[in-house]
């Protein structure tokens, strides 16, 4: 708990449940040994009783980043007013796309901050489409974010050229079998969807081999990055992706609804229209020409002014993160997975009900863990508002049965992963979720 003790409210719950394993004094062990412990201190924790697991919704607030919200806020927009365009503003979204590039395995000039992630895979898609005219058909697979789902449908109604959707289910309700990808490929499909890691059983994908299947029918790929980046490692060049998209707020640490990024190869940049043709993606913005030019490069993707409050605030978390080294911020979400399953078989030897729905091969899964149970609704509520307990764990749900556990290395202690599953031990002991209602409300 990076120096910070807290107790379980039943004290005799450590030896009752750590009869067989012991799993309170593996945390310790493994907190001392952490190479990343000193992370945990750069970011805003005013409760140690409330223990974060949802970093993969909402990453944790760098110190870093506070500050620096704080100046961009006095100095450059209190002080510099419209001056800071040209000192900072104007640049930031290449800057920091070059930044994340390093981080994604692509190259400076393929990657740029922008809008949302889900405005961004409509403009990729519609560029994408746009390419390849001739072809109609279009794959995404079950486990896609609903949003992605969505962006697809209307895009493929706006260019009413009678695409067809194919859906590739999931056999197992855990992963895709990459082989059904491969047969629903033909020459008929222009576009592949996919996120790589995928939200709620943390499904990951081989890129590499994913991407060459597509890339040998003659379509194209996006990948969406939004539960991988700051979390895995990605190589988009070495995969010779085509294109992607991503958010910054959930391991990337940006802050609510910060800004999004995009990603397009370089050789496909040129033949790339974005479908919204604003100032700031024209060639040149402040000549205030009345016909449209894009720019050359990957700049042709934005649209209107970026949120310089909100881009500003990525900065300092990505600099974390490349301190810290995604290797080892794989390393230790594989240990802190590695531990946590074992911790949740242990669970399932007792409560049956409550079964693994994440990969169980790491290669397979990204930084979060996912589990089934009949009453998922009542145990996240009765995780995050216990009646009885002093420690909230947050952790989310996700329909029909679903609870997700994000591990952010960065600031997840091992100490806390135990704490969560002695709350899990205790409220399945209990049946506490009988307490709760069946739906949950708002965000969770
Ligand atoms: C989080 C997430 C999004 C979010 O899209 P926004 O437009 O930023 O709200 C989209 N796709 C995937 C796969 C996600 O995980």
């Amino acid at each position: 708990m990076g120096g910070t003790n807290i107790t379980c409210r039943n004290p005799n719950a450590d030896r009752r449940i750590g009869m067989e394993n012991n799993f309170s004094a593996e945390a310790k062990v493994a907190d001392g040994s952490d190479q990343l412990k000193a992370y945990r201190k750069k970011f805003l924790i005013t409760d140690a009783h409330v223990i974060y697991l949802n970093g993969n919704s909402l990453g944790r607030l760098p110190l870093a980043s506070k500050e620096l919200a704080q100046k961009v806020i006095s100095e450059e927009w209190g002080q510099q007013l419209i001056g800071g365009w040209n000192k900072r503003w104007y640049k930031l979204s290449a800057k920091l796309g070059a930044k994340l590039s390093l981080l994604i395995g692509a190259k400076a000039h393929e990657v740029i901050f922008a809008d949302s992630t889900s405005v961004n895979l409509f403009k990729l898609a519609y560029a994408a489409l746009q390419c390849n005219p001739l072809r109609k058909k279009i794959i995404i697979d079950a486990f896609n974010f609903p949003s992605d789902h969505y962006i697809l449908q209307g895009v493929v109604q706006m260019l009413s050229a009678n695409h067809e959707i194919i859906i590739i289910p999931s056999v197992d309700g855990v992963t895709i079998n990459e082989k059904d990808i491969e047969n629903a490929l033909d020459n008929e499909v222009a576009l592949v969807c996919l996120s790589y890691v995928g939200y709620q059983t943390s499904f990951k994908y081989n890129m590499r081999s994913v991407t060459q299947m597509v890339h040998a029918a003659g379509a194209k790929i996006i990948w969406d990055l939004s539960h991988a980046a700051g979390a895995v490692p990605v190589d988009l060049n070495g995969c010779q992706a085509d294109y992607a998209v991503g958010c910054s707020y959930k391991y990337l640490n940006g802050g609510p609804g910060s800004t999004a990024y995009l990603y397009v190869r370089e050789d496909l940049i040129p033949d790339s229209k974005t479908p919204v043709w604003g100032w700031f993606g024209s060639a040149k913005p402040f000549d205030f020409d009345l016909q449209y030019e894009p720019s050359e490069g990957i700049q042709r993707f934005l649209a209107g002014t970026p949120p310089v409050l909100s881009l500003s605030v990525v900065e300092p978390a990505l600099d974390m993160i490349f301190e810290a080294g995604i290797d080892r911020i794989d390393a230790k979400s594989k240990g802190q997975s590695e531990y946590f399953i074992t911790m949740l078989r242990f669970l399932h030897q007792k409560f049956r009900d409550l079964e693994l729905s994440s990969p169980k091969n790491p290669a397979q899964r990204g930084s979060h863990i996912t589990i089934r149970h009949p009453h998922a609704a009542g145990i996240t509520q009765a995780m995050i508002n216990p009646l009885k307990s002093n420690v909230s764990v947050i952790t989310d749900f996700r329909k029909p049965n679903f609870i997700r556990f994000g591990l952010t290395p960065l600031y997840t202690s091992y100490q806390e992963l135990y704490m969560a599953y002695t709350r899990l031990h205790e409220i399945l002991d209990k049946k506490e979720y009988l307490n709760y209602p069946e739906r949950i409300q708002g965000v969770t």
